[in-house]
């Protein structure tokens, strides 16, 4: 089995205690999918943080970012961006699954922490812009490529008033 890229050695930092260590990994994680978007294929989860050890374990606090793709929530058309939040989070041998990551020895895997935070931070109803304009409910023409003629119907004051009287 290859290694994975999230297992990091911290054997001389338990050497050296108080001091810190900056890792950067990257990697694919799979199966990482919310019910709005998904990060494609092929898409690496980037871990950028810093290990710290502490008597019980260690801290280890930085970003986690990753692409994703999904649908617009509007449109239907494809939606894409990048998802990236900050995590602080403690790894600890005696590890308590609702609050902390377990840790092995020497060996600290930032992937269960990697895969949390991403899929806490994948939009449930994305958007492929701020400000699409999304589907005509009428007869279902995209707004963003132009307007269709039902829209200006909706918008006519006489067709309003036409309306008016008919729920009359
Ligand atoms: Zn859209
Ligand atoms: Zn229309």
């Amino acid at each position: 089995m290859r290694a994975s890229p999230f297992v990091v050695g911290i054997g001389a930092l338990r050497k050296a205690p108080g001091t810190r260590r900056a890792e950067r990994r990257e990697g694919v994680i799979p199966g990482l999918r919310v019910s709005g978007s998904e990060v494609p294929e092929g898409g690496e989860v980037v871990v950028d943080v810093v290990l710290e050890l502490v008597p019980a374990g260690a801290i280890v606090r930085g970003t986690v970012e990753a692409p994703w793709a999904g649908e617009c929530r509007r449109c239907l058309g494809e939606a894409r961006g990048r998802a990236r939040t900050e995590v602080w989070e403690v790894f600890e041998e005696q590890h308590d699954p609702e609050q902390t990551y377990p840790l092995h020895g020497d060996q600290l895997d930032l992937e269960p922490m990697a895969r949390d935070a991403v899929l806490l931070e994948l939009p449930l109803a994305p958007l492929c812009k701020v400000g699409c304009r999304g589907l005509c409910p009428t007869c279902g023409a995209d707004r963003n490529v132009g307007d269709c003629d039902c829209e200006q119907t909706v918008g006519d004051p006489r067709w309003a008033a036409l309306d008016a009287l008919r729920e009359n």
